[in-house]
């Protein structure tokens, strides 16, 4: 027996959710440079067409672009027969679309007991429809493609499926209660899918990114006028060891490795790839 197999990835068919944003598009092209057919979904029929054909023209491997909403069961059952039809039998599964809805976002970060006239600032102040729309994107956003694009999998004993789950699933970031809880369900359900596919060769995991400076984020993190970090850009910085933010690019080392036979063994893991955050204390 050798000590290492092969990373066994060539010619097969991933899904990845939410195929046409900032990570997954690179999370898709990692996968495609390793050989594996992809089906990029998204909301955006334009975005997952365009990751599609980048791929195609850059590492020569099949891609397909189509449009599909993650909370749409029968459109994501007719997205299978396209995947089925074009690049087969579907092997690994990302889940990738999520996000977070303004409406559940608190303008304070905390009550201060001498602004207690200004609860609509505050955790009183969030919209019920908030928490629905983002519990709704990142969990059953999650838990549909899985029913759908799984059987495959389950029908020939093998697969992987890798969740994007985030650091507030660990400790959730001030202001956005909904988002932090619905990626801590993400990891609960990573685990108990990974138990209950175990004995049929079908392996669930997730990646919690850290911080990464995106085009949706930099106003956020960074001020525009200076060029100086804002106090909660700041914030982060100070709290994560490596003292930088992440790209997309460093999380695919770890997609690979989840999804190949190097990580045969390893199931209902949720690997943090955050620059050292979720291990250091602030002291
Ligand atoms: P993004 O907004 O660039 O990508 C998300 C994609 O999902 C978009 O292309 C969007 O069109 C698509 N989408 C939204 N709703 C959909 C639906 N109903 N059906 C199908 N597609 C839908 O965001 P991103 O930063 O690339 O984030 C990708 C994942 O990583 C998300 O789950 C996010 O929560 C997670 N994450 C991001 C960060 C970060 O710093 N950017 C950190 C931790 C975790």
């Amino acid at each position: 027996m050798t000590p290492i197999k092969n990373l066994n990835l060539k010619d097969k068919v991933a899904v990845i959710t939410g195929g046409g944003g900032i990570i997954c598009s690179v999370m898709a092209k990692a996968l495609a440079a390793k050989g594996v057919k992809t089906a990029i979904l998204d909301l955006k029929k334009e975005s997952a067409e365009n990751v599609a054909n980048e791929i195609k023209s850059t590492y020569g491997t099949e891609s397909i672009g189509i449009a599909a909403n993650v909370l749409d069961k029968s459109n994501l059952e007719s997205a299978k027969q396209i995947i089925n039809n074009n690049l087969g039998s579907i092997d690994f599964l990302i889940n990738g679309a999520g996000g977070n809805a303004p409406s559940a976002t608190s303008k304070a970060e905390r009550i201060e007991p001498e602004n207690l006239d200004q609860l609509e600032d505050t955790f009183f102040g969030l919209q019920l429809e908030g928490f629905e729309k983002t519990f709704d994107l990142n969990f059953k956003g999650t838990l549909l493609p899985t029913l759908v694009f799984a059987k495959d999998m389950v029908q020939k004993q093998k697969g992987g499926i890798v969740n994007i789950s985030s650091m507030n699933s660990y400790r959730p970031l001030t202001k956005i209660p909904a988002y932090s809880a619905s990626k801590a369900a993400i990891n609960n359900f990573t685990q108990w899918l990974a138990v209950h596919f175990a004995k049929i060769g079908v392996r669930v995991n997730a990646i919690a990114p850290g911080f990464l400076l995106t085009n949706q984020n930099r106003f956020l993190l960074i001020d525009e006028k200076t060029g100086e970090a804002t106090a909660r850009g700041e914030k982060i910085i100070n709290g994560t060891p490596m003292e930088r933010y992440g790209t997309p690019e460093e999380l695919t080392g770890t997609l690979i490795f989840l999804l190949s036979d190097w990580s045969e063994f390893i199931t209902g893991v949720v690997i943090p790839v955050d620059g050292g955050f979720s291990a250091y204390s602030g002291v």
